[in-house]
């Protein structure tokens, strides 16, 4: 392997050349995830990273693997060594689980698991892990358990297993395939998979989640557009957690997306060094509009052991939303969601805009932080036991 780059050292970034990719190979999902780096050996063809670097890397890798596309890493700037996109991916040794770390599984996704693969939380939805493979394994991943454990199973019995689940269960409406993700699976899999779950006449909506937009978006071609359209509707809920991961391959796979009917809807992760700044969410929400896809969810990183490092205090969250609000059209702000460990849920959480109450008069504050009164129509009809009155009261 060699250390030298074909690409210009000043520019400290990877290109095509550095990797031996012809224009078509690049271009190729099956080039790049074949060619996903994976070992800390691999590491060496980046001239930028010291010895003593990969081997801390290789260090947590033993504990947590790592997997980075190639087009992922050529997005990198290896002369930053805290670049938001790099502490993406790249293994820190914060990850070594200390005393006091998180739970592997805060959100008690084993107890809750119904058939093989399969997490019924909420009464009218699932999700169906499809695989455990990722373009990119993403250090803060709320499911890096999953890294080291056997994959569900991709085999008849396995499906079987899940199929006569979801026909059994009426009430789900809602199936999201998540894993891993599930456009690391063949057009063919997908195919089959969507195919028998489309027959079950209540379920109604069908979401995909996956990263490849971002990190592999050369897997958005032709003939997987055209599956989906055969299987419509299906949602696409996908991850941009900065403004350098919109380049212009990206905006090409999610607009791929939205010419053959998937609407494309991004839960960005608030991550500490990577996006916590009003800016840099700024900058993210309005390249997402620019692109297409809807910035649905800023989420609080779940408290996951090895991903402490990249948590921050809950206020981080509503500070940003509330420089968005009034700085931005209203499409450009995310909702700031949590995902309550156990059996919680996910709860929404925004700035307290109720200031007071005096009659039918509520004075209610701004995003500037001024205080205007409103004239409430009326409270009789609303039932005194919900918390929303009890807050307007
Ligand atoms: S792509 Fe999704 S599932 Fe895979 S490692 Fe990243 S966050 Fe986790």
């Amino acid at each position: 392997m060699t250390r030298q780059p074909a690409s210009s050292a000043a520019c400290f970034r990877l290109e095509p050349a550095d990797f031996g990719a012809s224009a078509a190979e690049w271009n190729r999902w099956e080039w790049q995830f074949t060619h996903r780096i994976h070992r800390p050996v691999d590491l060496e063809r980046i001239p930028w990273l010291m010895r003593d670097e990969i081997d801390r890397i290789d260090r947590v890798a033993r504990i947590y693997p790592f997997a980075v596309t190639p087009y992922f890493l050529s997005l990198i700037r290896w002369d930053d060594p805290e670049d938001p996109l790099r502490r993406q991916v790249i293994p820190n040794p914060a990850e070594t689980p200390s005393a006091d770390s998180g739970s592997l599984d805060p959100l008690c996704e084993k107890s809750h698991t119904e058939a093989p693969g399969l997490i019924h939380r909420y009464r009218d939805r699932v999700v169906v892990l499809t695989t455990h493979r990722c373009a990119v394994y993403c250090r803060h991943c709320f499911r890096k358990r999953l890294w080291k454990e056997p994959p569900p199973g991709d085999d008849a019995i396995r499906w079987n297993k899940v199929i006569d689940y979801l026909e059994r269960h009426e009430e789900v409406r809602d199936v999201l395939l998540s894993g891993g993700d599930p456009l690391t699976l063949t057009d063919d899999r997908l195919d089959e998979i969507l195919c028998r779950i489309r027959r079950i006449r209540h379920i109604e909506i069908l979401r995909i989640g996956s990263r490849v937009p971002v990190a592999m978006p050369q897997r958005i071609t032709p003939s997987l557009c055209r599956i989906f359209e055969d299987h419509g509707p299906i949602w696409l809920v996908t991850q941009f957690n900065h403004p350098r991961e919109i380049t212009p391959e990206a905006a090409r796979a999610c607009e791929q997306l939205t010419r053959c009917g998937v609407p494309v809807n991004n839960q960005t992760v608030l991550l500490r060094g990577v996006n916590d700044q009003v800016d840099s969410i700024r900058e993210l929400c309005r390249g997402l509009l620019r692109i297409r896809v809807r910035p649905y969810y800023l989420h609080q990183c779940d408290p996951v052991s090895g991903t402490e490092h990249f948590r921050t205090p809950l206020y981080k969250g509503i500070e940003i939303l509330s420089g968005l609000q009034g700085t931005t059209s209203g499409l450009a702000v995310p909702r700031f969601m949590v995902d309550l460990p156990g059996r919680g849920g996910k709860v929404s959480l925004q700035a307290d805009s109720f200031v007071s109450r005096q009659g039918s008069r509520v004075f209610l504050r701004n995003h500037a932080g001024e205080v205007f009164s409103y004239e409430d129509p009326g409270r009789e009809d609303l039932d005194p036991g919900s918390g929303v009155v009890r807050a307007f009261a």
